[in-house]
Order: C-alpha cells, then structure tokens, then sequence
C-alpha cells in the first residue's frame, strides 16, 4: 500500500508503490477515488485521478488493484449513458449537474437486470475465442450477441436459455485448461485493441445522407474522418447528423470535453428521433459516453479510449459501428494537463511528444476487420473525430497530427458558416481519399452514372474558383455565355444541392438514389442549357427557366414522390429545346 506525497489537481504522487505496475488503476484514499498508475520510477508513482481532488492531502492511502483500466462488456450498452471511465450518468445528471459522489462504488453495468439468453450453440459443440454462444434482444433494434470469451476454446459441456443476470452462468466449456463457466459479462482494458484475425482494405461507403459526404467526399465502413473547424462552423451538428443517419448497426457518441449543454441537445434530442431503416428510436442503437468540460479532466483522456473498446466490442458481434468523438482537440488538451503536471519536456505548443501517436491509437483502432471465430464474419468501426483548433487555424498541432492519419477531411469554413451555407464544408480543401476505391460500390448500388456526375460538379467547383478569380479583376460583363452559365451551374449545385439543412423534416437526410437523381437534373440542366446557348439561346432566358426554380425546390421532394424527378427532366428537355434559337420560351 502507498501513500500520497503530492497533490496537484488531477495528479497524485504516491510513494511505495513499487507492487504497482504502469497503468493500474488504483484507489486513492479512504474515499477510493479512481485513478491511473501514468509514470513509475522507483517506489514513485503518478497517478492520474478521474475523480475530483480537492481537499485530498498528503499521507493517503492509495491502493493497487493490479488491474489495468478497463470496461464492463454486457448487454445494458445501449441506450446507456456514461462518463469516461464508463461510470453510468443519468439524464438526471446532465439536468441538475449533481455530480456522482466520489469514490462511490458504482457498478459499471446494472448487474440485477435479466436478459433473456438464447444460445446458438448446443452441448457437444466444439467453439473457438469469438464465435457467437447466444443472443440477446438488448433493444427492439440491437441483437446483443455473446461471444465465447477470447482465450477461450474447448467443447460446449452445458448451456442454458433463460433469464440471467449478466454475472450468472450461461454456459459451461470444456477447455485444455479445464472447466470454464462463462457468463455474459466481459471485461477489456481500454488501452489495448481488441483483437480480430485481418484488417481487410475498406471498399463501401457508410452512407450518411449528407449531400456533400456521400457524393463529394464519402466516408468507408471501416475509414477515419475528422472534421477541423473553428467555432460555429458546425462540427457538433455534422456529428451530430452522422449520429442519427449514418447506415450503422451501433453508434458510440463521445462527448470529450464540450460544454455540458451540448450534451444536454444530445440527451433532447436523440431519444426523440426515430432511425429511418427501423422507425424506432436511434437511443435504441446508441451508447453515449460523456465528459463535458466541467467534468474530471483525467476522465476525459481516458473518454475515447472507453468509446472505442466498447465499438471494437459490438464490431467483433459482426456489426457495423461508428464512433464520434467531439472534440478530440478538447482530448488533447487534457492530454497536454496531464502532461503540464507531470513537467514533461514540452513539445509543440506545450502539447507532449506523444500527442501523435496517442491519437493514432485511438484511429488506428477503426477499420473492417475478419472477426475471430470458426465461421467467416466481418465487422468495422468507422471513426470521425472533430478537431477545433483555435481560430480555425490547422497548422497547430493537434490538427497536423490528425491530418497525417485520417483519409477524409471534411474542412469546416468560418466563412461559409458566416454565409450560412450550411454543412460548411469547403469544397475547394476537403478530400476523400477512400472515394476511387468505392467507384465500383456506387456503380452497382447507386447507379453507373455516379461517378460521372460527381466528376462533373467537382468540375464545375473548380472552375467557378478560376473563374470567380477573372470576374474580380473585369467583371462578370467579360465572361462569355458559356463561363456564365458555369458560374450559374455552380451556384445550382452549392445552394441547391451541397447546402443542406440538418433542421429540415425532409432535406436532413437524401437518399443515394435521390442524390443521384438530383445531381442527374442539374447535370441535364447543363448539359441541355449548354445545347441551347450553342443554338444561341439567352443565358437569362435560362435561368428565368421553370427547370431551374423547379431544380431549386428538388431537395424538398419527399423520398416518396421520386418520380417527380421524371417530370422536371422532361421539363429540363422541352424547355431547353424550346429556347434554342433565341425564341422566347411560351
Ligand atoms: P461547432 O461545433 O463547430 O462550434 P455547431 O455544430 O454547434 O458548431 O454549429 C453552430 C450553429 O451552426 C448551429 O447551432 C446551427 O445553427 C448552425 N448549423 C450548423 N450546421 C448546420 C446545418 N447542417 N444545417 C443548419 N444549421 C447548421
Ligand atoms: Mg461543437
């Protein structure tokens, strides 16, 4: 048993610690506060406390539990609320702000609740770390399924259906090692991966029924995305809309760091909507995790790393996951606290030298793997991290680490966000670097006509900066018809279709196959007003167009009246055709 020497904030130093090992987690005092062994030298540790210090001095007690920090895997996930070292908040939390008494002993999982455990496997079966023993209607949505523990394998000598607890009995394996009563209860320590048999290279997007993402600069199941903005330009609600619309079976939303009332929308707002594919609400599929600002600093570095053991979990199930971490930049700073405290040698903007590769285990841990287990299954975590760097600017380094191992950056603009051009990501910086590898998933599940459509208004982007450029200088007198229609077009496709409202009943989530559509009528409506100039039409004439006002209102058609779309391209026809020859349209 130790004894505290030092106190500062959310650091300890503890003396006679030499039966620790680096990352126990430990209790300090008599009021068993949490804590982390971070640094040992000698007898000396310095523990970082998730738990609020004050009034600690020095000559406590602190005790190892020879354990490292770690998370209670168990049905009672979903829908689940908690902080960063997975300790259950209440709604009731983020109303009053009461905070969790410290040092209580509270279990991680509700650990009376019964589950009704169906097994898969039967008395006699041979099974192997990762394969499936039962499952769990968790929620209306989520099947929780029950893996043979890993380290495990051996024959199945008893199994049971029925009620449990998550601490009881389901099944009984005959192991090398002898017998090995398994209930549903797991425990993994957050700081190492889960692991799976291969990492497979991410080949579909995970749809997200943002505009801008699907068509322009699309995510893969199984692919890392950051989103670096300054403040207000809209992270939280991109996250956010990811959250609710993203095409996963899970979600894991990280609150790091953020100020408590933007949890609280979280709290408002997701136990109201519904989950499109399934109509239930997307609670239903979703396991929040929580360290707000005025919350333990220490539990926030630990927050992401809680996020995503609990993602890997529900990816070796065989699902598709995706986590949000909002905002990593807050992490890092915690990161940078604890590391102050420790009077590290400081690196870049006192941010510690392993800020890079602390962030690179965080994403490293996404992907679309091939789970464990005797049968061939797949499962990924997808991961989107928002960064806000101060004033927006990313060469600081938090964002310079992030950038060198995300693949898609989707770069939020204070002034698109000041034009209210909402989602505000840039165009002319954001990329996507999954998008060539997926040509083939949009080809055959959206149409083979995607690609070139999105090559198109990329186009027509680019060539609006060029041309923006020349009609600084002379004016937009100077450009001829067809400049002018580029000009025209590019407007089209940034207030018509990449501006999308995420508070609009039916423009907060498009379809692929009304992405496509609507990226089919304004390519027609180019390409035919293109035609009709050539045949001498007026490009005022054009864009007094019924084609063009009805194009403007496209992104309002319900998903059910898609055949709407027929009709305004044969509008787009007849009305173009009607102009050629610089007749007056009837
Ligand atoms: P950040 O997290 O970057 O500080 P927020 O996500 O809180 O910024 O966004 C700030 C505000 O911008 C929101 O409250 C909202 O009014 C507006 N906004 C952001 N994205 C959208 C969107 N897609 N549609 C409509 N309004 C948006
Ligand atoms: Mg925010």
């Amino acid at each position: 048993m130790g004894k505290t020497v030092k106190i500062s904030g959310p650091l300890i130093i503890a003396e006679d610690m030499a039966d620790s090992k680096m990352y126990d987690v430990v209790r300090v005092s008599e009021k068993g506060l949490i804590g982390e062994v971070i640094e040992l030298r000698g007898d000396k540790a310095s523990i970082q406390v998730y738990e609020e210090t004050a009034g600690l001095g020095p000559g406590e007690e602190v005790v190892s539990t020879g354990e490292p920090l770690s998370v209670e895997l168990a049905p009672g996930l979903i829908t689940g609320i908690f902080d960063g070292i997975q300790r259950p908040l209440t709604t009731l939390f983020f109303k009053y702000g009461s905070r969790i008494s410290r040092g209580v002993f509270v279990n991680n999982l509700d650990r009376d609740k019964k589950w009704t455990f169906v097994p898969c496997v039967r008395v006699g079966d041979e099974v192997v770390e990762g394969d499936i023993l039962g499952t769990v209607q968790e929620t209306e949505i989520v099947e929780h399924r029950i893996l043979v523990p890993n380290g495990v394998h051996g024959k199945v000598t008893s199994v049971q259906a029925g009620d449990f607890t998550i601490e009881e009995t389901v099944a009984v394996i005959q192991t090398p090692l002898g017998e090995k009563k398994v209930s549903m209860l797991r425990k993994w320590p957050v700081r190492r991966g889960r692991p799976y048999r291969e990492k497979l290279s991410p080949n579909r997007p995970m749809v997200t029924g943002q505009r801008v993402v699907d068509t322009l600069f699309p995510v893969a199941r199984g692919g890392v995305a950051a989103v670096p903005g300054p403040f207000g330009s809209g992270k939280t609600v991109v996250q956010h809309q990811l959250a609710k619309w993203a095409d996963a079976d899970i979600i894991v939303y990280v609150g790091c760091g953020e100020r408590g009332n933007e949890m609280t929308d979280v709290l408002n707002e997701f136990p109201a909507l519904k989950d499109p594919k399934t109509g239930e609400p997307i609670m239903k599929r979703t396991v929040l995790i929580a360290n707000t600002s005025d919350m333990p600093v220490a539990a926030r570095e630990a927050s992401i790393y809680t996020g995503i053991t609990i993602a890997e979990y529900f990816r070796d199930m065989g699902y598709n996951v995706a986590i949000m971490a909002d905002s990593t930049s807050r992490w890092a700073e915690a990161l940078r606290e604890m590391s102050g405290r420790l009077e590290e040698m400081p690196g870049d903007e006192g941010y510690p030298a392993y800020l890079a590769s602390r962030l690179a285990e965080f994403y490293e841990r996404a992907g679309i793997v091939k789970l464990l287990g005797s049968k061939e299954r797949t499962g990924s975590v997808t991961a989107i991290g928002a960064v806000s760097p101060p004033g927006g600017d990313l060469s600081e380094p938090v964002s310079q680490a992030t950038l060198r191992i995300v693949k898609v950056f989707w770069g939020l603009s204070a002034s698109l966000a000041y034009k209210r051009h909402f989602p505000a990501i840039d165009w002319l910086i954001s990329y996507s670097l999954y998008a060539d590898q997926m040509k083939d998933w949009y080809s055959e599940n959206v149409n083979a006509d995607f690609f070139k459509y999105r090559q198109f208004v990329m186009t027509i982007l680019q060539e609006e900066a060029a041309l923006d450029e020349i009609v600084r200088l002379v004016g937009m007198d100077a450009l001829s018809s067809k400049d002018r229609l580029t000009m025209e077009t590019a407007k089209i496709i940034r207030e018509d279709y990449l501006h999308q409202n995420a508070f609009d009943d039916i423009d907060t989530y498009t379809s692929m196959h009304k992405q496509f559509l609507m990226l089919k009528i304004i390519y027609e409506f180019d390409t035919r007003a293109r035609e009709a100039i050539a045949n001498y039409a007026s490009v005022s004439d054009i864009l007094a167009s019924k084609s063009k006002e009805k194009i403007g209102r496209a992104k309002y058609i319900p998903e059910e009246n898609i055949s709407e779309f027929d009709e305004i391209l044969k509008l787009i026809n007849t009305e173009m055709k009607a102009l050629q020859g610089g007749e007056e349209h009837v």
